[in-house]
């Protein structure tokens, strides 16, 4: 049984060490907390808003827990649980605010909430609740496909490296462009809790363009993002294609900022060139720092982000079942961690493990939203390698036997593997006739039937189709 001088002994360690780990942002939100008691393993804390109580547990709290774990000689058992409670009126904060005179005043308005506004030290920035506090460096698994993307990120965020700005990330659908921004939030603020940042969405910045002009609010519009800004993070700018005036005003905002030598992140599903209807002086500004991509994580990365994604959530997976769902789900991550979720759910619900007889018939019940992630244009690639011919032959009217039986062969997979109709297919190879495709389906289906031949070809095109899925 330990003295409650004991306990005290022990708290303070701990919080010292937490100290030690962040000096710079300690005070920032230890100043808003209080402890009350750590008793038969339930440690009781009190914030001062439901916000600091969630920012300290996310940033703070793991690490707290395992170094009062390991000082009660039980380490890794996570014995701990934390009861929290709310006060605005602390009695004995944790730490007493930080002073310092470089801070600047807090908005005198209310703002968006996208704003991750300038506050006193005594006050977290409270308006950075929009960031999730998951999306860490910590949490990233960097690999060939996103490095980088990463390591010019954390470059923004004062990691080391050379500093581009402004950055440009480039990629498609959830392939972590925003978990990334959030990142180098997180890490600026770390280091600086009083930074001024702006994270906002290309689609929101347009909105509050629009309302700031109806409301002849456009001095206010300026300040935030010229004046009260040291780091522009603008996710999507893809968004802001063919919206001249928003492109006009954010050309300006690019330029002041720029100008200033504060850092602009801007994250978009394309690359600049291809941006469409953007004019070509955002095009060349976007360019002028650096563009980073990130495709499409190989097996091996999507393998790690599963194993990462399972550990954040609690869930508990075998090497092979994550092995499983990384070659299922292979061209977008957040669909990949949709399936993870999915699994521990029904896992739960109906009290099954989560082992691979289970994940494999989830997975297959969940294949039709799979199919699409081929095209037919893949197909036709695949099928031009095996019979080394080039597209437009295979698109051709010729009809030598050799092409028209591969010609055949792709209309049989594509209809096979993507379901799409007969007149359908008989546009994308050439403009055909619906029932031309319907008669190589039906050869196609027959002979593999019966010649081993035909189905050996098959076969060797779907292995080079699974290739190209990797
Ligand atoms: P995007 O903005 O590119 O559409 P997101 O950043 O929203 O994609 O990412 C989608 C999901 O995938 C998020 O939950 C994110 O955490 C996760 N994710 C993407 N890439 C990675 C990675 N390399 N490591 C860990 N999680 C990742
Ligand atoms: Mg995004």
């Amino acid at each position: 049984m330990l003295s409650n001088l004991d306990v005290i002994t022990h708290w303070n360690k701990a919080i010292e060490y937490t100290r030690s780990r962040s000096p710079a942002s300690f005070e920032q939100w230890f100043s808003s907390i209080q402890f009350d008691q750590l008793d038969e393993g339930v440690l009781r804390l009190t914030a001062r808003d439901g916000f600091v109580r969630d920012w300290v547990k996310a940033h703070f709290l793991p690490d707290l827990l395992t170094q009062l774990d390991k000082l009660l000689g039980q380490p890794g058992a996570q014995g701990i649980r934390v009861q929290w409670s709310i006060n605005s009126d602390l009695e004995n904060p944790v730490c007493a605010a930080k002073v310092s005179r470089t801070i600047p005043p807090p908005p005198p308005t209310s703002r968006p909430v996208e704003r991750l506004a300038s506050v006193p030290p005594s006050r977290p920035p409270a308006l950075t609740v929009n960031l999730n506090p998951k999306y860490t460096f910590s949490n990233f698994v960097v690999g060939p496909s996103n490095e980088l993307a990463h390591a010019a990120a954390l470059a923004s965020a004062g990691g080391g490296g050379p500093r581009y700005n402004p950055l440009f990330i480039a990629g498609g659908t959830g392939l972590g462009k925003t978990h990334l921004m959030h990142a180098i939030a997180h890490k600026v603020l770390e280091g600086r809790p009083v930074a001024r940042i702006v994270y906002v969405s290309a689609e929101h910045f347009t909105n509050e363009f629009i309302e700031a002009l109806q409301h002849h609010k456009m001095d206010d519009f300026r300040t935030r993002y010229r004046t009260d800004c040291d780091l522009l993070l603008l996710d999507d700018i893809q968004f802001l294609a063919g919206r001249e005036q928003t492109q006009e005003e954010f050309f300006h905002t690019f330029n002041a900022l720029h100008d200033a030598d504060k850092p602009i992140i801007v994250t978009s599903d394309k690359y600049p060139q291809q941006l469409q209807r953007m004019p070509e002086r955002l095009v060349s500004r976007f360019t002028s720092g650096l563009v980073a991509d990130i495709q499409v994580p190989q097996l091996e990365t999507r393998v790690a982000i599963v194993k990462k994604k399972a550990y954040l959530e609690g869930i508990k997976l075998d090497d092979e079942v994550a092995v499983l769902l990384a070659q299922n789900v292979q061209s977008n991550v957040r669909e990949l961690e949709g399936a993870l979720i999915r699994l521990a759910a029904k896992s739960s619900l109906t009290g099954r493990p989560i082992d691979q007889e289970f994940t494999l018939s989830e997975l297959a019940k969940a294949a039709p939203a799979q199919r699409d992630i081929m095209s037919v244009e893949d197909i036709q690639r695949a099928v031009c390698g095996h019979f080394r011919l080039s597209n437009a032959e295979l698109l051709s009217k010729d009809r030598h036997k050799s092409i028209a039986f591969a010609r055949q062969v792709a209309m049989y997979l594509c209809r096979q593997r993507l379901k799409c109709s007969f007149p359908e297919l008989g546009r994308a190879f050439g403009n055909r006739d619906h029932t031309t495709v319907m008669s190589a389906v039906r050869r196609v289906e027959a002979l593999r039937a019966k010649d081993p031949q035909v189905n050996a070809h098959l076969e060797a095109i779907e292995q080079r189709l699974a290739a190209s899925e990797e």
